[in-house]
């Protein structure tokens, strides 16, 4: 059975320097997030990165159960990522597989340090990933779903975390892999940043590349991530932007109302 829904291309990059998607090297896929989209969460954010589809939920910071489980001076933190049995072409078992227990503490540590832990101690922020369609670049994709849901979910952060991946395909270094590229591709570098502080807080590297080709590779992915930033900024103001005009203080809508 064929992996791909079409044949892979020869060339993942054509005589005019397109992709198979038709993207140039430094674009990203199409991306858009919804902040609050589950009410049973504390936060939540969904995110469609290229044909992604990712829902991203937080609860806490709630009491540890098993009590012995809680930290005196900070909060624990725990992720959950997992793929919906058709989120890939071909059925993925519903048992957690090894690459959902590895993704679950990828994402995870990438996200931690963005927390101010220490202003929630004994207590526990759940965070749950659910991959409704994948398209290559998932965890990158979830790490922006999630760092939106615990700011959704206000916690207290030092940044949100954007995250993209870079890749080598047809001998070029190109932003943000697709699904094909990811796996067809001669390198795979997911990296996740505090765009405020230039923090890195996930750098993954699989494949083959030159220092010089690393070090342009690193420059790509932080210009990705400054778009990919504003756009969580852009969803979150959406969000409590439309709260707020609806709590019936003075807004700029209730402001013309007035006038
Ligand atoms: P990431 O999703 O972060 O790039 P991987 O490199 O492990 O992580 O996966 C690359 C892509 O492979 C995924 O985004 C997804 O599109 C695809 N994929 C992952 N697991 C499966 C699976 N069980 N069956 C088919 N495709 C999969």
């Amino acid at each position: 059975m064929a992996l791909f829904k079409y044949p892979v291309p020869e060339k993942l990059i054509d005589e005019n320097g397109l992709r198979i998607d038709k993207r140039k090297y430094n674009e990203l896929r199409p991306i858009s997030f919804e902040v609050g989209v589950l009410p049973q969460c504390d936060g939540s954010a969904y995110i469609e990165m290229g044909g992604n589809k990712i829902i991203a939920g937080v609860f806490g910071p709630r009491k540890v159960q098993p009590r012995h489980l809680a930290h005196p001076n900070k909060c624990v933190i725990r992720a959950l990522y997992r793929m919906a049995t058709f989120s890939v072409e071909e059925r993925k078992s519903p048992a957690p597989s090894r690459r959902e227990v590895e993704l679950s503490m990828v994402i995870r540590n990438s996200l931690e340090p963005a927390i101010f832990v220490e202003y929630y101690p004994k207590t526990l922020i759940d965070i749950v990933v659910q991959v409704l369609a994948a398209d290559g670049g998932t965890r990158c994709a979830s790490i922006n779903a999630a760092s939106l849901a615990l700011a959704d979910a206000g916690i207290a952060l030092k940044d949100l975390v954007s995250a993209v991946a870079v890749g080598k395909v047809d001998g070029k270094i190109v932003l943000d892999l697709n699904d094909i590229e990811d796996k067809e591709g001669e390198a795979d570098l997911p990296i996740a940043v505090m765009p405020q502080f230039n923090q890195f807080t996930l750098l993954q590297f699989d494949g083959n590349m030159t220092k010089e080709e690393f070090l342009n590779a690193i420059n790509l992915g932080l210009e990705g991530i400054q778009i990919i930033y504003q756009k969580q900024q852009d969803a979150i103001r959406a969000k409590f932007a439309y709260e707020y005009s609806n709590s019936g203080e003075l807004t700029e809508k209730n402001e013309r109302e007035d006038e």
